[in-house]
């Protein structure tokens, strides 16, 4: 059996690419249209920090997608009116079955220079503007027992970067984000991913060189978000690095860590004397819920077992 992109269809779904006018989400936007899908085109059609608005950018990708043949309709709502995104697919196709949240912005700046607006804008496209398009899309994809979300994280979220604080704070808040919504959500085969991509854009081409850029079109962020939002997907709550040909996947690393008993001898010079066993990790384990330190706990006697952690259901 051939699992190639090729392969991937989408006929009679409908996906919404967030900040679709250009940049990764023009590429998701156009190959999906090329695939059968009905695609939702919404760019707010500002500059990179947020600046401005316009229609230009998600008419033009509309025009290419219908041009090739596809089916597509454009949106400017900011993704801080997710609740509009949404109501345009469901208005001009009747259903969603993909969310893409990509839109984004950049206000790079010395955390010692940040002004409140750079805080707060990156906060609003990124981290709200994912949740209102998701929150949207949500009550569709229950009723429908089917949706597909991918957020766009970044390495600036997963390890840092000089002059990127709130970017990099909005960028990890959307792991957060996606590893709920994949909990919540997998009992309705909603399944939500979440990659850190690397791509030549608007945003990049300030910071690297054109011959690195070459080598990193959007193009090949596609094939991954592709797959991850195919029906033939049963993979939620990952995390992946993608770029220029390169594709991982990454998880959490805890320690086996140090056990002291909660009483008057956890004092600072008793974790000092335990010390290497807090951040050896020769031992470690891969932790994928809240849960798995209590266990811990349970094991060694300290907490009662049965402990709720995250059965509850909602
Ligand atoms: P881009 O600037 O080309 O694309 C972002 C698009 O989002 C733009 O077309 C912009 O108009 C739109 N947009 C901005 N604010 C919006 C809003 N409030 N509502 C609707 N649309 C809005 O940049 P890109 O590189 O294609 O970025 C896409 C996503 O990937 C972003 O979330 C970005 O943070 C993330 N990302 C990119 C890279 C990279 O290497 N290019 C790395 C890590 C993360």
């Amino acid at each position: 059996m051939s699992t190639g992109i090729q392969d991937l269809r989408y006929d009679g779904q409908t996906v919404v690419v967030t900040g679709a006018g250009g940049g990764l989400g023009r590429a998701y936007a156009i190959f999906f249209g090329s695939r059968g899908a009905n695609v939702v085109v919404n760019d707010l059609g500002g500059s990179f920090k947020g600046e401005g608005k316009g229609s230009g950018a998600a008419d033009k990708v509309v025009d290419e997608i219908r041009a090739a043949g596809g089916k597509a309709v454009a949106n400017y709502d900011s993704v801080d009116n997710g609740e509009n995104i949404i109501k345009t697919a469901i208005d001009s196709f009747g259903r969603i079955d993909v969310l893409i949240n990509n839109a984004g912005i950049l206000r790079d700046i010395s955390f010692k220079n940040m002004k409140q607006q750079d805080w707060d804008l990156i906060m609003t496209v990124h981290v709200r503007g994912a949740y209102k398009c998701a929150r949207a899309a949500w009550p569709y994809f229950r009723k429908q027992k089917y949706g597909r979300v991918i957020s766009t994280a970044s390495a600036a979220g997963l390890f840092g970067s000089f002059g990127q604080c709130n970017y990099s704070a909005a960028k990890l808040a959307l792991v957060g984000f996606t590893e709920t919504l994949a909990k919540e959500g997998y009992k309705y085969n909603i399944l939500c991913n979440v990659i850190a991509p690397i791509a030549a854009s608007r945003m990049t081409e300030t910071v690297m060189p054109p011959d690195v850029l070459a080598n990193l079109g959007p193009e090949w962020i596609v094939p991954l978000v592709s797959v991850l939002t195919h029906k033939s997907n049963t993979v939620t709550g990952s995390i992946y690095e993608v770029g220029g040909g390169h594709i991982a996947k990454l998880r959490w690393e805890r320690s086996k860590g140090a056990l002291l008993k909660p009483d008057d001898t956890l004092t600072p010079g008793a974790i000092a004397l335990k010390w290497n066993e807090v951040t050896n990790y020769k031992e470690a384990e891969h932790p994928d819920g809240p849960a798995n330190a209590m266990e811990i706990l349970e094991a060694a006697g300290a907490l009662p077992p049965n402990n709720p952690g995250e059965k509850l259901d909602f």
